[in-house]
């Protein structure tokens, strides 16, 4: 286990481009609520990575605005051995009703779960102080719910993923959870209700969609140059030499774009006045890279002069996703037989891990360059990388799954693709929207509005207010009844 390091971060900043009226809201009446009803106790965090993904983003996200507004909020990442990353991720896919690999989920795999919690709990509860709020997010520290429960602190389970229909794969998966959760969590917390088994009570099951940090290095505004220099300076593209591109940090001072990316191509860089389409996301199955690149090749190619770009972290950088490496090699080997006309217009782009914060700033150059950002996952629990290009006022094309239902007005803010499997549909509204500018633009515009209307932090850290609030209670009263039944 070890501690992510975070740095307070200014609400007020917000203001900028948050209404604020939001802020002040948050700042003056939940702010010191939150503190008044914790009285100097911590809401600490666990998951099982510090980067790569939507969770770790989340928390780099709303933690340190917590911290900033005098809630102490601590993160801490579990750490295991291979075998338990297997499970979790077969538990990943199975949740959303996925097989994914071949394995199990019985006894041993629960005895997996279990020894990885027994054998980090001990340093964990070192740093707890009695009174502290536990947030657990997603199935990887599931098996710490029990234990903490015993020591009597207020549990909370964060769910990020989840499809919205059942089938055997679900089952599976949510009857593996049951015994590691049942009992022992306060509250539980899922991005759409439709996530949620029917074995959580309904009472304690709350709603919360995530949220982006609009100034983070990801999401910041960036100049031409910037944009230009640090795609340049990646081998992106190939563009002008633009003297120091850089972008501010969270602390404040500039860098200089350095970071290389390893790019699977054939050819020279597309040129900065050549369109783009994006994928951003990790290698994983239900994001269907593979999928897009086909989408691409047979249904965009022929209409326009546009490249496609499939973006991924560096398959080594992130810990709890063992899948990468396949995924990106089964591409890279799909992508060599296509015909050398075709292969030189797709780039598969890896993007090196070691620093987030440059690693976000170059996404962030990557989704503003794009002319259109596609998310054509098979299931999605809600698609950050869809908040962060509306949030740029890009058009996306996203799958109509989960919580990209909830981001995405059809035809308004984006475009939905109703069956995430059809690639002529796909490809049909990607070469509509490099073909049309104004509506690319139209969309792009209204993207960006709703965005600042419902997913950025203030709303969801008001909501969190509720659910810390109500855990703390109802872990009161169930102490209270252990300890009467205890007295009897
Ligand atoms: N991401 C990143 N670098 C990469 C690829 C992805 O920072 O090379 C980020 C991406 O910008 C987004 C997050 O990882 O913030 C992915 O979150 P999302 O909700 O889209 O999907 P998840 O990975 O949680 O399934």
């Amino acid at each position: 286990m070890f501690e992510v390091k975070l740095s307070p971060r200014s609400m007020t900043e917000l203001a900028s481009v948050i209404p604020p009226v939001r802020v002040y809201r948050l700042v003056e009446d939940v702010a010191p609520e939150m503190r008044s009803r914790l009285s100097g106790h911590e809401i600490v965090n666990i998951n099982s990575t510090a980067s790569g993904g939507g969770v770790a983003e989340m928390l780099h996200v709303l933690l340190p605005l917590c911290i900033g507004v005098g809630v102490p909020a601590p993160w801490f990442v579990i750490e295991a051995e291979p075998e338990f990353f297997m499970t979790t991720k077969r538990l990943h896919n199975r949740i959303h009703g996925n097989r994914g690999d071949t394995g199990p989920l019985n006894d041993v795999e629960l005895g997996v779960m279990r020894g990885v919690a027994e054998r980090e709990a001990p340093e964990l509860i070192e740093e707890l102080q009695v009174g502290d709020v536990v947030i657990l997010h997603d199935p990887q520290p599931a098996g710490l719910a029990k234990i903490l429960h015993a020591e009597g602190y207020p549990i909370i389970w964060r769910c990020h993923v989840g499809v919205d229909f059942d089938n055997e794969y679900t089952k599976q998966a949510w009857d593996f959870l049951r015994p590691l959760l049942e009992g022992y969590v306060d509250e539980y917390v899922f991005t759409r209700g439709s996530y949620a088994p029917d074995w959580i009570p309904r009472e304690q099951l709350r709603i919360i969609k995530p949220a982006i940090d609009p100034l983070a290095p990801k999401n910041q505004e960036l100049s031409d140059d910037d944009i230009l220099g640090a795609l340049t300076v990646s081998g992106i593209i190939a563009g002008p030499q633009v003297s120091d591109p850089g972008f501010k940090r969270s602390d404040g001072t500039r860098s200089t774009f350095d970071m290389v990316a390893d790019i699977v191509r054939q050819g020279p860089p597309p040129g900065p006045e050549v369109p783009i389409v994006v994928q951003v996301s990790r290698w994983d199955p239900l994001k269907d890279m593979a999928g897009v690149m086909r989408g691409f090749v047979e249904h965009v190619v022929p209409h326009t002069d546009a490249h496609l770009m499939l973006v991924g972290p560096s398959v080594t950088s992130v810990s709890d996703d063992p899948e990468g490496e396949q995924i990106l090699r089964d591409i890279t080997a799909e992508w060599r037989n296509l015909p050398a006309e075709v292969s030189s217009r797709v780039h598969l782009v890896s993007l090196p891990m070691d620093d987030p914060e440059q690693n976000g700033a170059l996404v962030n150059a990557i989704q503003r360059h794009a002319a259109v950002v596609a998310q054509k996952s098979l299931a999605e629990g809600f698609g950050l990388t869809v908040t962060e290009a509306m949030f740029k006022s890009k058009p996306v094309v996203a799958s109509a799954v989960g919580g990209i239902i909830d981001q995405i007005v059809d035809g308004e803010s984006g475009v939905l693709v109703h069956d995430p499997r059809d690639l002529a549909e796909f490809g049909r509204a990607v070469t509509r929207l490099l073909n049309d500018e104004e509506l690319a633009e139209r969309i792009g515009a209204a993207a960006k509005q709703r965005v600042i209307d419902y997913f950025l932090p203030d709303s969801s850290l008001d909501q969190w207010n509720e659910v810390v609030v109500t855990a703390m209670s109802r872990n009161r009263l169930n102490t209270g009844e252990r300890s009467e039944v205890g007295l009897q």
